[in-house]
């Protein structure tokens, strides 16, 4: 029987990644099925009891987008120590009655900055841009690469305050580094070697108030949002820095759920590469 997979989300119908799990699957000789569902904005509960009960073969996992990773997270009847420090679940695994939420955004990003843009976050002066859900995602995984500093900066400045204050008191987290929060006001005269943005700003055009002083010398400059130039990209381009998007990112924390799931790590290279062909 073939072991099912989806990912659960509203909207849905632009989730690339019904082809990235079917793209791992045929490299690594795994055979399993992976759907994209739609569910209501209010039914995520209904949507993943309506998927695990129906179809050939068991239910196995499933990965979740916007807007219900927090939901996923509370519905979770174990949380691995990534997702707890996320307080997001982006992959389900269903094991003997048991939902194990796990969180692989944070996982992504680091993997597609060490491996696919050479930039190892050890030693860097981070900037963060947001204080979100991705944002919270990816501040412990960054953290335990130990970064020379990671300060987070969020329009809401108190957002940006109350998250840097909860992961510099995580429990029994041994990191070298607290983070720090500001304004977009405070950024002025301060330089950074790796600045990542997890805001939205993206996705409505609308331009950071961001220092050109900001991004250093050999700045690598990462925007979460991918398929399409921001206003980031241009701002960090203009300024001498090396530009990346986020579709690594999403293709990184597929794979990590992928290797969560099947104990198999599928090579991501090609797999990018197919997705930028088209
Ligand atoms: P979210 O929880 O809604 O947070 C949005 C963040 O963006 C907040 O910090 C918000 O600031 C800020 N923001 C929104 N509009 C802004 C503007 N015009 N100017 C300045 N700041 C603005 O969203 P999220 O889940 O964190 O996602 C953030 C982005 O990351 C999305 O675009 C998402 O697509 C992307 N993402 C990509 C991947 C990947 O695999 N590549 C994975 C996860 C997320 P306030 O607090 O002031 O509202």
């Amino acid at each position: 029987m073939t072991d099912r997979y989806a990912v659960i989300g509203n909207p849905i119908g632009h989730s690339k990644s019904p082809r990235i799990h079917a793209l791992f699957a045929a490299q690594t000789g795994q055979d399993i099925s992976y759907q994209a569902i739609l569910a209501e904005k209010d039914g995520f509960a209904a949507a993943i009891s309506a998927f695990v009960a129906a179809g050939e073969g068991p239910a196995r996992g499933a990965n979740v987008t916007l807007p219900f990773k927090e939901e996923a997270f509370r519905l979770a009847t174990r949380r691995t120590a990534r997702a707890a420090a996320a307080g997001a679940v982006n992959t389900l695994s269903f094991e003997a009655g048991a939902m194990i939420g796990d969180n692989t955004d944070g996982a992504g990003l680091v993997r597609d900055l060490k491996h696919n843009l050479g930039c190892d976050p050890g030693g860097r002066r981070i900037l963060l841009l947001g204080a979100g859900g991705a944002a919270r995602g990816v501040i412990l995984p960054l953290l335990l690469e130990n970064p020379a500093e990671l300060l987070i900066a969020n329009r809401t400045e108190e957002t940006a305050a109350r998250l840097a204050l909860e992961f510099s008191r995580l429990p029994g987290c041994a990191v070298a580094v607290k983070p720090d929060s500001t304004g977009f006001a405070n950024l002025a005269g301060r330089q950074f070697d790796l600045v990542i943005n997890a805001t939205s700003a993206g996705l409505s055009g609308a331009v950071l108030p961001l220092p050109t002083s900001s991004f250093g010398p050999r700045c690598v400059a990462y925007e979460m949002v991918y398929g399409r130039e921001t206003a980031f990209m241009a701002q960090a381009r203009a300024a001498g820095a090396r530009v990346a998007d986020g579709l690594g990112m999403l293709v990184e924390q597929a794979a990590e759920a992928f290797f969560v799931w099947r104990g198999v790590r599928p090579h991501t290279a090609p797999v990018l590469a197919a997705l930028k062909g088209n």
